[in-house]
């Protein structure tokens, strides 16, 4: 149902009238509609609003026999409601009275006064503090195929933009998409041409994607928004002067707020352009199978929190993050440094020098405890600087927001002097951005009042002595008040009645009250005013003249109060460059001193960084499952990978081995490494790598149509395809989700693809032994294998990986561990021996039963045909049966390959059977 006239037109009454066009002023917005104590809802959205907030849906008359659908929520509670509106990805538009009802003639005047969505929320209680909340916007140039994507948290003013070109270009833009997490999305029409952009957009934010017109995402248009916002007269200061698709993106964002959100864009002071070419993108499933921000399985690592002591954060982010690397790392005491440390933990850096300097700043924090404790307990003085000037600066912030502001401020001369003693350039860089703004502080110090209320308009707000007139529109109305107690005090004498009482109330003003006993007493120049059940209300001629000038001055000094506020949030405003400036060093410098408390509390060491290719981490830890484990339990491995050793390990063992869990330390060191963090081991040696890739476990992807082996495929189609000689690879366990032989197939065809035609530093987990055979064939492949004991008919997990491979799976000696029945163990072993002394007979079976293929299965040690089929088995299109090797010609079919690794066909040679 839309609102509008009904069929006969009985809509059409004044206030239907005025709603209708309200409502039309907001389209894809609820309407919170402003009717005496309430918020009401009509039509569609009041079915929505009792849906979603479980109120009851009521109807409201509209002219002859006509009802409209409503429900309604208190306006003083509205604010709840509207969080909970905005958490479930509903626009609102919050329309008020902007007159006073008593006064109004005719209908009273309403308006939109804001609009909330999930993008531009401001509410402390609904934005995650330790997250991001951002609103991005996607630009497409069907001329050259670029794409621009720009992104603005509105709660903090930080403002980026980027440009992407190719195909390579719109993966790196989809994976930037998915770890911004943005609220919600707005696009360019050109947008909606791709139809896989218009996918992962529908996927992503919790508004749904909201189109808006052409003309504002033109370069031109975009270009000239942005210089008038910023007043500027060109990008270049912003880095998009020569980057039209990203300068396309931002300006399109901002004209795009300007148009619906009824708020201020002061505090949007900058807009910084990064390289999308620079930087380490991760993609989802690495970000995901790393576990750098949530645990896979949340439930499963609940002891992490208690044994890091981490943040006791209440939000559904903070719960979310044990169990995680993000939630080891995090000792951040400022909302604002939390931030920033989660997207170091999804940005790792792949500059050296930038590295090195961050690293720098964290090894000496490290080092000096005393500063460290100083700072940090400093930092948690700090209140949120950036989202405090974000609710000044748009006008929702109150006098308690300003106090919280100052007292943060206030510190900061602290925070210079506890840096002073430290030696590097980042933390010197940092102490000089910490500005004071003593003006600020000195000002909200002189004219707020302590401890003010968090109302703005029922005075109470300015200090004494801050104002001459303030202070005597406050001697006045107190002075009132007291004249009223003596007034009470006299007349009670005057009239003998002992209980009358002076009082005041909204309608009347200020009265007499008599009871009825008493009125008998009741002086003749008394007036009547009201009558009560038991008593008699009245006022004289000197109680209304006193009352005049009471209320006058009461009213004048709520105004004055109201307007004198605003006046210093203004001036506060004003300041918002430096308070950012501040900000950003604050979060800098809690976000090291994160990193260096974890690295102390951890036992952590300084990686050297390098630039040539390759790995030498000596007694490597994995810095979550060692907090998990008790302490001294967990055990601790080398890894030496490229450069001089092979880039290619190989490892295998039994299942519960280590396998990913040492695959993963692997991946984790290197991460925390580039993000300029120190790393646990006892020393590591790490040549910077462009990306880490993995693949890592088996997920179903139901919701997105996806089966569990599909998925492998697709990540591990993304890895080959996008993986360079110098990124880092983890594979654990590659084709499982398919038949053995086809699986086998596929991981051995995967494992010489990488050696032969890209050449990465590759970690490959595996329980297929046959693999093993690779290291003799190629070179640049190394087996490992994580060593167990056989102790009867049990095995224990000695957890640490030696060179070699495994001899076999103990698959049964792990089954009997997890308690399967003794009976179906005993089974399982005769069913072993049977099929370990008829070799393959079973797998033969399954393959020809499986896919009725006319090619015979590999055996084990027939290497030239199992390579064969490998490679006959990559593309699920290729030529079936076609029996071809890798050879250096294959490698051409390699996209993106910065220099290919160690090529040459597959070498036949002396077979190494599995031991
Ligand atoms: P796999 O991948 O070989 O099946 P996992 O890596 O999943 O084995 O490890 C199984 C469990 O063993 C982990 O959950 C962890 O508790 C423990 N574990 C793994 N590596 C170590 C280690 N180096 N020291 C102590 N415990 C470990």
């Amino acid at each position: 149902m839309r609102p509008g006239p009904g069929p006969t037109g009985e809509l059409n009454t004044p206030m239907m009238e005025q709603y209708r066009r309200l409502k039309a002023a907001c389209p894809g917005c609820l309407l919170f509609f402003r009717l005496g104590d309430f918020y009401e809802l009509f039509f569609d959205d009041a079915i929505v609003g009792a849906r979603e907030l479980e109120l009851t849906l009521t109807s409201r008359p509209t002219g002859a026999g006509q009802r409209v659908p409503m429900c309604g929520v208190p306006f003083h509670a509205a604010e709840a409601y509207l969080s909970r509106l905005v958490e479930k990805g509903y626009k609102v538009a919050v329309c008020d009275q902007v007159e006073d009802p008593r006064t109004a003639k005719g209908l009273v005047r309403r308006e939109i006064v804001r609009v909330v969505t999930p993008g531009t929320v401001l509410d402390p209680g609904t934005l995650p503090a330790k997250a991001n909340n951002y609103i991005a916007s996607i630009v497409a140039d069907p001329a050259n195929g670029a794409l621009g994507l720009a992104y603005l948290d509105y709660s903090t003013g930080e403002f980026r933009a980027a440009e992407y070109h190719g195909a390579v270009g719109k993966a790196r833009l989809m994976d930037e998409l998915i770890c911004l997490e943005p609220a919600e999305i707005i696009f360019a029409p050109a947008v909606e041409r791709d139809p896989e952009l218009m996918g992962l957009l529908a996927r992503l934010g919790r508004a749904k994607p909201t189109g808006f017109r052409e003309e504002a995402w033109r370069p031109a248009t975009a270009a000239r928004v942005l210089a008038e916002h910023f007043g500027t007269v060109s990008l270049e200061a912003f880095g998009c002067a020569d980057r039209p698709s990203a300068a396309a993106a931002a300006g399109g964002l901002l004209a795009y707020l300007k148009e619906t959100l009824v708020g201020s864009l002061d505090h949007v002071r900058t807009l910084r352009t990064v390289d999308s070419g620079r930087g380490m993108t991760l993609d989802p499933a690495t970000r995901r199978n790393l576990e750098l921000i949530e645990p896979l399985h949340p439930g499963g690592a609940s002891g992490l929190a208690a044994a890091d002591g981490g943040t006791q954060g209440t939000d559904r982010f903070e719960r979310g993050r044990r169990g995680s690397l993000l939630g080891v790392l995090d000792h951040t005491v400022t909302a604002a440094g939390g931030r920033l440390l989660r997207s170091w933990v999804l940005h790792p850096l792949t500059d050296g020098e930038a590295i090195r300097s961050r690293q720098a700043a964290v090894a000496e924090l490290a080092g000096r405890q005393a500063v460290r404790g100083e700072l940090r307990r400093i930092l948690a003085r700090i209140h949120d600087l950036e989202r405090l000037l974000a609710r000044a600066a748009t006008g929702t912030g109150g006098a308690r927001d300003l106090w919280a502001l100052a007292e943060s401020l206030a510190v900061v001369p602290a925070l210079r002097a506890a840096l002073e003693e430290t030696r590097v350039p980042v933390l010197r860089g940092l102490r000089e951005n910490l500005d004071p703004v003593e003006d600020v502080v000195d000002l909200v110090k002189r004219a707020l009042a302590d401890d003010p209320p968090a109302t703005l308009k029922e005075g109470g707000l300015i200090r004494s002595g801050y104002s001459a007139e303030v202070d005597s529109l406050r001697e006045i109305a107190s002075g009132g008040k007291a004249w009223v107690a003596r007034l009470q005090a006299e007349e009670r004498r005057r009239t003998g009645i002992k209980s009358l009482k002076v009082g005041y109330n909204q309608v009347f003003g200020y009265y007499i009250e008599v009871t009825r006993p008493n009125l008998a007493l009741v002086p003749p120049e008394y007036e009547r005013r009201q009558s009560l059940a038991n008593a008699e209300r009245f006022v004289t001629a000197a109680l209304k003249e006193r009352e005049a000038s009471i209320l006058g001055a009461e009213e004048r000094l709520r105004v004055l109060e109201y307007n004198l506020f605003l006046e210093v949030r203004d001036r506060v405003t004003s300041r918002a460059e430096r308070i950012q400036s501040t900000a950003k060093a604050v979060a800098e410098l809690d976000a090291l001193s994160s990193l260096a408390e974890a690295a102390a509390r951890y036992g952590y060491v300084v990686p050297e960084i390098a630039d040539e290719p390759g790995l030498v981490i000596k007694d490597g830890r994995h810095p979550v499952v060692e907090r998990l484990e008790a302490a001294g339990r967990f055990v601790a491995n080398d890894c030496v990978l490229g450069g001089s050793a092979p880039p290619f390990a190989l490892v295998t063992g039994p299942n519960m081995a280590g396998k990913s869990t040492y695959c993963r330390q692997v991946a984790l060191i290197v991460l925390m490494a580039q993000m300029g963090s120190l790393v646990p081991a006892a020393s590591a040696r790490i040549g910077l790598v462009d990306r880490i890739f993995t693949r890592i476990g088996s997920s179903d992807d139901l919701p997105g149509g996806r089966s569990t082996f599909l998925v492998e495929m697709s990540e591990t189609a993304n890895i080959l395809n996008h993986a360079t000689r110098r990124s880092l690879i983890i594979l654990d366990e590659i084709g499982r989700g398919t038949s053995t032989y086809d699986g086998l197939s596929l991981a051995w065809a995967v494992a010489e693809y990488i050696t032969t035609c890209i050449g990465a530093l590759t970690l490959f987990a595996t329980h297929y032994h046959e693999l093993t055979e690779l290291e003799g064939l190629l070179p640049g492949i190394v087996n490992y294998s994580i060593s167990v004991k056989e102790v009867g008919r049990d095995i224990v997990f000695l957890r640490k990986v030696v060179r070699g491979a495994a001899d076999r799976s103990y698959g049964i000696q792990v089954a009997r561990l997890a308690g399967l029945p003794a009976a179906v163990i005993e089974r399982a072993a005769e069913i072993l021996q049977d099929l370990e002394g008829s070799a393959g007979t079973v797998a033969r079976r399954e393959a020809s039963a499986a896919s009725g293929r006319r090619r015979s299965p590999p055996r084990p040690g027939d290497t030239a045909l199992r390579a064969g089929r490998a490679a006959a088995a990559v593309g699920p299109t290729g030529p079936q049966g076609q029996l071809t090797l890798f050879e250096a010609a294959d490698c051409s079919a390699a996209p993106r390959r910065e220099q290919p690794g160690e090529m040459g066909g597959l070498v036949r040679g002396p077979h190494h059977r599995p031991r």
